[in-house]
């Protein structure tokens, strides 16, 4: 008979392989993003835009969220997440980084860029079982870049549009929603402009195609765009409704365990790291009174994330979650 575990163990085998399949031709994936990427904003700018209304005032903003899809994908593909072994990273200089409204107080004490007003506490440190490295609390092992990972949230899969082929960590998370919303804002636009033009590429109206793109390659970004628009904008959401409540991906899995657990003794499991939806989404972009200015979201420029993952900001008076006991905190070994 064979036992639950060993097909188990088996679809995890064929998981592990068709991972380091995916990671092996990562490169390929990702160019064929930028191609498809490419082409679908050649044909927007070709065909659709003209036929707007108010070109002085589309052809900026289409410019814009371009602008920004195309640089937070080459910057969530080209920031390292943030490995454990890393030292600090220091703030970049040159004009491709946002400057921060207040000078960084308390930065060498502990790690943090924002000001005293947040409750602070050191992360608290294990070894990873797999790397042997030690570890600050939120970081995981990522099992593809076999390295243990700051505030891992996942390792993106160099799959479709939205593959990066990299762990999505502290350092380059907020490229990747940023991505996804400027994604979402670009095939909505596709989608819902270009109808009429792929009306017209299917030889629909009278009227003859005349312009420099191909109906068939205006037909299939349109097609991509219809379909990557909802794909993204439920991936998109789930995220940011994850920031809203100051959850990783990992962290959204295992709450809901800890939750479970804690209901179980009569207990309440309480977030921690949860600091109100406002305020989370702002430490997530590093926005607001004490971090970067606002303009940072619509032009797409480099800044630190508020910690250098070795500290997190906690709800007043806590210092780890209330409802889960010592020992009780999952572990990577559990997830397998
Ligand atoms: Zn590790
Ligand atoms: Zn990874």
């Amino acid at each position: 008979m064979i036992c639950a575990k060993q097909v188990f163990r088996c679809f995890k085998w064929i998981e592990r392989a068709g991972d380091r399949l995916t990671g092996a031709a990562g490169p390929v994936f990702v160019a064929l993003a930028v191609v498809l990427l490419s082409v679908g904003a050649a044909c927007f700018f070709e065909v659709i835009l003209p036929s707007l209304r108010w070109p002085w005032l589309t052809a900026p903003l289409c410019l814009l969220v371009v602008l920004n899809l195309f640089t937070h994908y080459y910057y969530v593909c080209t920031v390292l997440p943030g490995f454990v072994t890393d030292p600090p990273p220091h703030h970049g200089s040159g004009w491709l980084w946002a400057q921060p409204r207040t000078p960084m107080r308390g930065r060498q004490m502990t790690g943090v860029r924002w000001s005293e007003e947040l409750n602070l506490t050191k992360a608290s440190i294990t070894r990873c079982k797999r790397c042997g490295e030690m570890r600050p609390e939120r970081a995981h092992h990522c099992r593809i870049c076999k390295r243990c990972v700051l505030k891992y949230d996942h390792h993106c899969p160099p799959l479709f549009a939205t593959g990066i082929n990299q762990c999505v960590g502290l350092h380059n998370e907020r490229h990747f929603v940023l991505f996804l919303i400027y994604l979402t804002i670009s095939t909505l636009c596709y989608s819902v402009l270009g109808w009429e033009h792929a009306w017209r590429a299917l030889g629909w109206y009278n009227d003859s195609w005349n312009h420099y793109s191909p109906e068939v390659a205006f037909l299939l970004e349109y097609l991509l765009s219809v379909v990557i628009f909802f794909a993204v904008t439920v991936m998109g959401g789930f995220h940011l409704w994850g920031i809203a409540n100051a959850e990783t991906s990992v962290e959204n899995q295992d709450n809901e365990h800890y939750r479970k657990v804690a209901r179980s003794r009569g207990e309440v499991f309480i977030n921690s790291y949860d600091l109100g939806k406002r305020k989370n989404l702002e430490l997530y972009f590093n926005v607001g009174p004490n971090g970067y200015p606002l303009y940072t979201l619509i032009i797409p420029l480099r800044l630190e994330p508020y910690t250098d993952g070795r500290s997190w900001a906690r709800r007043p008076g806590l210092e780890r979650h209330p409802g889960v006991m010592h020992g009780e905190e999952l572990t990577d070994d559990d997830e397998e």
